[in-house]
């Protein structure tokens, strides 16, 4: 069995790549729930959502979420009462965020709504919310007029695109989460746990944060392998570098084997920076080179199975 910490979009297209070289039963995948928020009373899990849709092959090509041959007719019904629209959730989409709101409304675990969900869309593989209690990522930023303010993750990222400058990042209630049912059994049990390629700080951070699951990965530290989303000093795509740089990590895959040093005991860097290689095992990270720039599911399962093979 297989245990992967995971993301959004970079999380997604890893995993797209995992199932296709082992069984999607046999892959466990820890989802990041602090990006998590309600948007006109629904529940909106953006990285489960991601990983769900692009697991199921549904998911939106370029856009990076959402649904491919998304409509956003009810958004465009919401400008009508001046009701917010920077969060955009497409008329499918927001299907999933009713039936997961109801479910939890009558008293369901995020856990069971997220088994229903993914069992709807034949994922295949179990998807585990890091926590069923709710984690909410608290960026704070320096405002226009020189001070400072806290942002949610969604204000920050989507309705401000990124633009003030970070501050400080901190995990609202991680503190008090504890890991959903199965996380750490799964950490315990796997062969193997991916850390994929996906934001270090705003995505593999709150998994990390909640109760355990840093513990439990130290000891599994010789069968952790992450995947850099660092390539060349630039993150991919996202603002990893944006709450990277000012949180004093370098944005470089050896920024990311530091954070990952105490959890990981070997990085998959890109060919591209293989001359960092003696930095990130400096760090006690072993390094291993390959061709990460996942440009379609041929070239993720092929970085899926150097990922796999490098801790064989
Ligand atoms: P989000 O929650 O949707 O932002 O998703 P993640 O945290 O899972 O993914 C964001 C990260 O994925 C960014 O830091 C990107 O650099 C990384 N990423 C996206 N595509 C690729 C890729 O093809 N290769 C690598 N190595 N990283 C990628
Ligand atoms: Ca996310």
């Amino acid at each position: 069995m297989l245990v992967a910490l995971a993301g959004g979009v970079g999380a997604a297209r890893f995993l797209r790549g995992l199932v296709r070289i082992v069984p999607r039963e046999d892959v466990v995948v820890v989802v990041n729930t602090a990006d998590d928020d309600i948007f006109h009373g629904l529940h909106v899990s953006p990285d489960l959502d991601s990983v769900t849709y692009t697991l199921a092959g549904a998911e939106h090509p370029e856009q990076g979420w959402g649904l491919a041959g998304e409509t956003f007719a009810a958004m465009e019904a919401m400008e009508r009462y001046g009701a917010p629209t920077w969060f955009r959730l497409g008329d499918r989409d927001l299907a999933t965020h009713l039936y997961r709101t109801e479910l939890l409304r009558k008293g369901a675990t995020l856990s069971e709504a997220t088994e229903r969900i993914t069992r709807a869309w034949g994922v295949g593989s179990r998807l585990l919310p890091m926590s069923d209690d709710p984690v909410s990522t608290r960026i704070t930023v320096r405002t226009a007029a020189g001070g400072t303010t806290e942002l949610r993750m969604q204000e920050w990222f989507v309705r401000e695109r990124s633009g003030p400058p970070v501050v400080a990042v901190r995990f609202d209630g991680a503190d008090e989460a504890r890991p959903a049912p199965g996380v750490l059994e799964a950490l315990d049990q796997a062969d193997t746990v991916l850390i994929c390629p996906s934001n270090p700080v705003i995505s593999i951070g709150p998994i990390l944060a909640v109760g355990g699951v840093r513990e439990t990965l130290r000891r599994r530290r010789a069968r952790v392998v992450a995947v850099s989303p660092i390539i060349g000093g630039a993150p991919v795509k996202g603002p990893a570098d944006r709450l990277m740089g000012p949180l004093g990590i370098e944005v470089s895959c050896v920024g990311v084997a530091a954070t990952y040093a105490d959890v990981c005991g070997t990085l998959v860097i890109d060919a591209g920076d293989a001359a960092r290689a003696p930095e990130v095992e400096a760090l006690g990270v072993r390094a291993v080179v390959a061709d990460t720039l996942m440009t379609d599911a041929r070239v993720a399962a092929a970085l899926a199975r150097h990922t796999l093979d490098a801790v064989a």
